[in-house]
């Protein structure tokens, strides 16, 4: 299972489909992709390999972006299909989140947000979280940063994420808590992944979160890290 994501000048696309195939050697049943064009969110996913993804990919969606989420699953909770792979969607379409390990409580979340209103077309615990993050963010009126963080506080388990909004479109917010995530920071470009492998090529300037630290990765900004529970910048 891996994670990548880019942020940057270059074409997202390929630097994130051959980012996945250097995290192939940490095992997936499933790879999937988000890319950003300027204008539509476009998401392929599905069961297989990235080779897989790849040729699915290429007849699906454009492939144009300068910013790109991507990851490949282990699934441990919902069967290997395309359904369940990731990238997963909130209700409203706008935010999208990739995610390797496990929300424990997610079942409790899920019925809370299912009287809410919600509803639900995988059987992952990371769609539950990427709603969660969803309804944070429209109860507490504040920005995606601040609601990732809020809801984790609600969640227990393990996890490296990263979250995107198409509606806010500069920035992606990832967390680590039991799941490796690094943060590659290049000329006005920023790496996301679960090892340094994916960026290699580009930057040895690198961020490693530490478990429970999560971050805003934003164009034209310094990388500020902070600790999850208490908001601490480290
Ligand atoms: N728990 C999530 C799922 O089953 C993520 C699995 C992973 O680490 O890839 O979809």
């Amino acid at each position: 299972c891996g994670i990548v994501g880019y942020i940057g000048h270059r074409d997202a696309y390929p630097i994130i489909l051959k980012g996945l195939q250097r995290l192939e050697y940490r095992g997936y049943d499933s790879a999937g992709i988000a890319l950003y064009d300027g204008k539509e969110l476009n998401i392929s996913k599905t069961k297989g390999k990235v080779k897989d993804l790849k040729t699915r990919l290429e007849n699906e969606i454009s492939t144009k972006g300068k910013v790109g989420i991507g990851h490949t699953r282990w699934a441990t909770h919902g069967v290997p299909n395309d359904v369940n792979s990731h990238p997963h969607y909130s209700n409203s379409g706008n935010l999208v989140i990739i995610h390797n390990g496990i929300i424990e409580n997610y079942g409790t979340i899920k019925k809370e947000l299912i009287q809410r209103g919600y509803t639900f077309t995988s059987e992952t615990d990371t769609e539950v979280l990427v709603n969660l993050i969803e309804d944070v963010k429209k109860q507490e009126d504040v920005k995606l940063g601040k609601a990732v963080q809020i809801a984790l506080n609600q969640t227990v388990g393990a996890y490296a994420i990263a979250v995107f909004d198409k509606t806010k479109p500069d920035e992606i917010v990832v967390a680590r808590l039991g799941s490796p995530l690094a943060i590659g920071i290049g000329d006005d470009e920023f790496f996301i992944a679960s090892d340094a492998s994916p960026f290699i090529e580009y930057t040895t300037d690198a961020i490693y979160l530490e478990d429970g630290e999560m971050a805003v990765v934003r164009r034209g900004k310094d990388v500020k890290v902070r600790e999850i529970q208490n908001d601490k910048l480290v």
